[in-house]
């Protein structure tokens, strides 16, 4: 048993505080307590408390209404990083006019909990001001990328992802950042930005984490009727239907989408296909020929929601 004055030694205390740092990291979520910033100063000023210490930080941008796919990639950063910041907005830039962003589910309360009870360290949740100066000018955008799959019913959308995304990268200055497989296009966009603007921070991708019918999980799932959840398991299953065509053999492209396009007017009448799509999962140009490796995938509209989903084919 050690004596009092032994227990301060500073060998003894060095290991207490690696100890209760790698208990801390699994067992003590929820009872840390999670700062919530509403300014960019205030962000600067943890994050550089956070630096001072030697620790890693991690980035999560969501737009809220959390669900488990947003805690995902908080469990992954909170794996890979010391320390956790969650930025929780609902970045007007990235909707075009008539889109949802009025309908977009907004749960702040509860996505507070969870991300403390995740394990994060900070969340951000700025007003659209602290975000957008008035005499603001600049935008980042990414050639060509944007010009398929969801770019091409969204005008503007990616434009408004890349600068947000852009200016939450300078805001914190994490050395990772976590985004979902679900919006593929956007990883390869933001990836694609990242690395064109030389920007200090590895990108993480995390696999879709979805229900137990396959539906993907998403905040707009929230804005489906009850009808249309049902069906809305049938984009997943499109996906899978796919993924056995093309596993068997290469088909032409045209012939798998025509296939997937029947599937969905069967299983989910109430959805209107936006788009379905075999791509290279690089560049993403359309294929001629739908064969593995491949990434298929599709936007369908419902009343109230458009749902994407996808699947890397492999
Ligand atoms: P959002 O709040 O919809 O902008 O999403 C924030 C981040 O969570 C993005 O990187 C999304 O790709 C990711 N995400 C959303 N849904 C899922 C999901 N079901 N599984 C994994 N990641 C997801």
């Amino acid at each position: 048993m050690l004596l009092r004055a032994e227990a301060w030694h500073p060998e003894y205390l060095l290991c207490w505080v690696a100890w209760r740092h790698r208990r801390g990291r699994h067992e003590d979520f929820g009872k840390i307590p999670m700062k919530i910033a509403e300014t960019i100063e205030q962000v600067r000023r943890e994050v550089a408390a956070v630096r001072a210490a030697g620790q890693s930080v991690g980035l999560v941008p969501t737009m809220g209404a959390l669900h488990e796919g947003h805690y995902s990639l908080i469990d992954a950063a909170r794996d890979q990083c010391d320390f956790v910041v969650v930025s929780i907005f609902v970045n007007p830039t990235q909707f075009a006019p008539g889109e949802d962003l009025s309908r977009y589910p907004r749960t702040v309360e509860a996505d507070l909990a969870g991300c403390r009870e995740r394990g994060a360290g900070l969340a951000f949740l700025p007003a659209a001001a602290e975000m957008y100066h008035p005499a603001a000018k600049t935008t980042v955008s990414v050639a060509n990328l944007p010009e398929t799959l969801c770019g091409r019913s969204r005008p503007g959308h990616f434009a408004g992802v890349c600068t947000v995304v852009a200016k939450l990268f300078n805001i914190v200055q994490p050395d990772k950042a976590y985004f979902g497989a679900k919006d593929y296009q956007q990883s390869v966009i933001i990836r694609r930005m990242t690395a064109d603007l030389n920007i200090p921070v590895e990108i993480v991708v995390c696999p879709t984490v979805r229900e137990a019918d396959g539906l993907a999980m998403s905040s707009r799932n929230a804005n489906l009727s009850p009808q249309e959840r049902s069906e809305a398991a049938a984009l997943h299953g499109s996906l899978q239907l796919a993924a056995d065509m093309i596993c068997n053999s290469a088909q032409p492209a045209g012939e798998v989408i025509a296939a997937m396009r029947d599937y969905l007017a069967e299983k989910a009448p109430s959805g209107q296909v936006d788009y379905i799509q075999i791509v290279d999962s690089d560049t993403l140009a359309d294929a001629a020929t739908a064969q593995v490796p491949a990434l298929v995938a599709l936007a369908v509209k419902f009343s109230q929601a458009r749902l994407i989903d996808n699947m890397s084919i492999m």
